[in-house]
């Protein structure tokens, strides 16, 4: 059983595709492919032995991803150890085994994300840069998600940008730039989400300039909305 947990913080794994590199055992000094779990995942293709994987993207919250099988050889990498110097780890490339993957939600990846958001900012200053430093590497994960797409109605989303015509319809100033064809940049938005039920018509519809539209999705107020609202009626 193998668990990758970003939470623990000192392991690096990462997705690449369907398959994930999965760091070794081993938290000071060189780890040894013939040291504990390190074997039995090397041999894993001969040994018999099946391996499984689950991945955490809450904190202390096991998700099971299924059986998985070595997709090619272990090879060494560079990590920080426990001490912060580094040292060569092992990865072991693992891949689950066809027809075993539960796709994942943009969602998940978005809370565990945040979570991590949430740790970062708890460190000093000196954690933060070790740690920053030791994620150097300029090997980047990307991974597959599922995620819902609204599919907006054009119309409602141009005129909503007409009618604003080139200001920003909660600050009211002008757009902060032009787009390549040389039209103002404005940015529409659900006065009620659409994720929340909202409807994607006109009376609904605003053109926000990005600062504005960002601020409403972090800290957008009531009153905001009332205004916007207001700007939105036919
Ligand atoms: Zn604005
Ligand atoms: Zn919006």
């Amino acid at each position: 059983m193998i668990v990758s947990d970003p939470f623990k913080g000192l392991y690096i794994d990462r997705w690449v595709g369907e398959v994930l590199h999965y760091t070794g055992m081993g938290k000071s000094g060189d780890q040894s492919i013939g040291f504990m779990q390190n074997k039995t995942l090397a041999e894993s293709s001969v040994n018999g032995v099946a391996v499984h994987l689950f991945e955490v993207h809450k904190p202390s919250v096991y998700s099971y991803v299924g059986p998985v099988e070595l997709a090619s050889e272990p090879y060494q990498d560079a990590q920080n150890g426990e001490d912060g110097t580094s040292r060569k780890v092992w990865i072991f490339p693992v891949t689950p085994k066809t027809g075993s993957t539960k796709p994942l939600s943009l969602e998940a990846l978005r809370i565990e994300a945040e979570a991590q958001a949430k740790r970062a900012k708890a460190l000093s200053d000196a954690a933060l840069k070790a740690k920053a430093k030791q994620s150097g590497s300029t090997r980047v994960g990307v991974r597959p998600a599922i995620t819902q797409q609204y599919q907006r109605n054009p119309w409602v989303a141009e005129y909503a940008k007409r009618r604003a015509a080139g200001h920003c319809q909660l600050c009211t100033k002008p757009a902060p730039f032009s787009t390549k064809a040389g039209e103002p940049y404005l940015e529409v938005h659900h006065v009620q989400w659409l994720s929340q039920g909202g409807a994607d018509t006109i009376e609904n519809t605003v053109a926000l300039c990005p600062n504005c539209h960002r601020m409403m999705h972090v800290v957008g107020s009531a009153d905001h909305a009332e205004k916007l609202s207001a700007a939105a009626a036919p």
